[in-house]
């Protein structure tokens, strides 16, 4: 697969399907992350429907289904409609600076007698049903998991996203918009999904090595987030670099800011 014209490409001449959605506005400006969602629809068709009708004023870049299928509904430079009230390293309203895919998935389940139940009343086979925690909180409960293809389908398209708009990082709707949304929820494997598709390696782990500011964007310029300065000897793995400006994510909660990711300058980082 390829992407030209901000389009999804199988080869040099046929796109991926294509259904265009009415719900989208405006350009993104800059490329910054790559959102992941489950739809918590029945089927990948049910759900382009739904992001396709005017009435939903929801959307997102691609759909993919648990075959694998990838279906497109909004160019890759323009905004489509799939994160709402959301926030990220100092972004507010992710729809401006991200990429949506969402993956045909039933998303929560609930138990009815011995059997795990959809939103919509289809019993799910336990072999299907990952149980767990949401990391937002919550019970344990049974999530739908996601298929083998449909993870490497993703996998495939989000490694070609990431070069092409050259994003910083990949998130969840649950990590952007805690407490409104839990996907794509526990079933879908964040952590080695980031380290293939970020190319990260699990022993790149960098520490602080003085009171360190860390910012919207690579160079002084740019406003100190909420947590800075990082302390002296503070942890953080390199996502990304621009010049001597890395791009980094703070493994620890410091000075009250949970999940901060921002710019620092590389000068100060040393192997931890
Ligand atoms: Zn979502």
């Amino acid at each position: 697969m390829k992407i030209k014209n901000h389009r999804l490409m199988i080869n040099d001449q046929e796109a991926v399907p294509y259904r265009p959605s009415p719900n989208k506005g405006g350009h993104i400006d800059p490329h910054e992350y790559l959102v992941m969602h489950f739809t918590a629809g029945a089927s990948a068709e049910s759900s382009i429907n739904w992001l396709t009708n005017p009435a939903a004023r929801a959307s997102a870049h691609l759909v993919i289904g648990r075959d694998g299928g990838v279906t497109q509904l909004v160019p890759f430079d323009q905004r489509a409609w799939h994160a709402g009230r959301s926030e990220w390293a100092n972004r507010v309203g992710l729809n401006s600076y991200s990429i949506g895919i969402e993956l045909d998935n039933a998303g929560q389940l609930h138990r009815q007698g011995a059997r795990w139940v959809t939103a919509f009343g289809r019993v799910i086979a336990d072999d299907d049903v990952v149980i767990a925690r949401h990391k937002n909180g919550g019970p344990e409960i049974g999530w739908h998991a996601f298929t083998e293809r449909q993870l490497e389908s993703a996998a495939e398209v989000a490694v070609l996203l990431v070069e092409k708009y050259r994003l910083l990082d990949v998130v969840g709707h649950d990590d952007i918009a805690p407490g409104r949304k839990t996907d794509p929820g526990p079933a879908f494997p964040m952590r080695s999904f980031q380290a293939r598709v970020m190319g990260r390696r699990g022993d790149e782990v960098y520490r602080t090595t003085t009171a360190l500011n860390i910012r919207s964007g690579p160079g002084t310029e740019h406003a100190t987030l909420p947590g800075s300065p990082l302390p002296d000897g503070t942890q953080v793995i390199v996502l990304n670099s621009q010049g001597l400006w890395q791009f980094v994510d703070v493994l620890s909660p410091v000075n009250g800011e949970m999940d901060l990711q921002g710019w620092v300058h590389g000068r100060y980082l040393a192997p931890a």
